[in-house]
């Protein structure tokens, strides 16, 4: 039997504790090289805090996350050309256009003004010129969201964690944003997404979802709810939360 792919990302016993109060509570689980995997749960069940750790943003209490098998606390460096990563709040500069983002954040990725320039032009291509010559903070969510990928991308990275990309926007831009996923999926792309909304379970490969820190259920959505007997994933989630003592 041959060995199996080396994850993409392993994160193993992982806890944050922010004083007294225990946010993520010992989770384990993998990502497989070329999957998307929706990390799902309600406000507060401690996603952001999940992602900001594996990055390595956000100091671990206890526990592993190793990006290809290398540890995020020995190997940052090398670690951080793999990932990219867009955070909940995008992080755009508001008061910047669309076109002025991409050129700073490209500009302190370090990339090559030549290569820059071709990554500008492609967002042109993509955008409307009067949208991208207005200030981020007054254009429509889904093209922020848009911009914000875009920006996450440019450097190339294997690895893509998306914190609720698509919180915000209207169902339409949504299913465009993960059809742009699964165009970065063929590319070998390896993603992890997080989302509170239950529904787009069934964009994903696999799924975690996540509640008060600790992980109530994993696999993929369809076997998932064949093997729970549940029709939708609102009501595995139920099942599994009361299961695991949680309300
Ligand atoms: P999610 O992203 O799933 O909405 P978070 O990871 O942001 O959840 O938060 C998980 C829990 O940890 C929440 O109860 C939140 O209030 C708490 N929390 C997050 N960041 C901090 C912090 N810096 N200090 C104290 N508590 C925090
Ligand atoms: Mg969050």
């Amino acid at each position: 039997m041959s060995a199996p792919a080396l994850a993409a990302i392993t994160v193993s016993d992982l806890s944050k504790n922010f004083g007294h109060f225990q946010a993520v509570k010992g989770i384990s689980f993998t990502v497989a090289p070329g999957e998307i995997v929706g990390f799902l749960g309600p406000n507060g069940a401690g996603k952001t805090t999940t992602i900001k750790m594996i990055t390595g943003l956000l100091k671990i209490t206890s526990g592993t996350v190793l990006i290809g098998g290398l540890d995020n606390r020995k190997h940052l460096a090398a670690i951080k050309k793999k990932l990219g990563y867009m955070s909940q709040k995008f992080s755009l500069y508001p008061l910047l256009t669309a076109m002025e983002n991409i050129e700073f954040f490209g500009g302190i990725s370090g990339l090559p003004p030549a290569e820059l320039r071709l990554h500008m032009a492609r967002m042109e291509e993509q955008v409307a010129s009067d949208i991208l010559g207005q200030k981020i903070q007054d254009v429509p969510p889904g093209i922020r969201q848009k911009v914000a990928l875009f920006v996450c991308l440019m450097p190339e990275p294997e690895i893509i964690l998306l914190d609720e990309p698509t919180s915000g926007v209207d169902p339409e831009a949504r299913r465009l944003f993960w059809n742009e996923l699964y165009g970065l999926k063929k590319h070998g792309k390896t993603l992890l997404v997080s989302t509170h909304n239950l529904d787009e379970a069934e964009y994903c490969d696999r799924i975690i979802i996540i509640h008060n820190g600790e992980i109530v259920a994993c696999g993929e959505p369809e076997e998932l709810l064949r093997q729970k007997g549940k029709v939708n994933i609102e009501e595995l989630f139920k099942d599994a939360i009361q299961e695991h003592g949680q309300n």
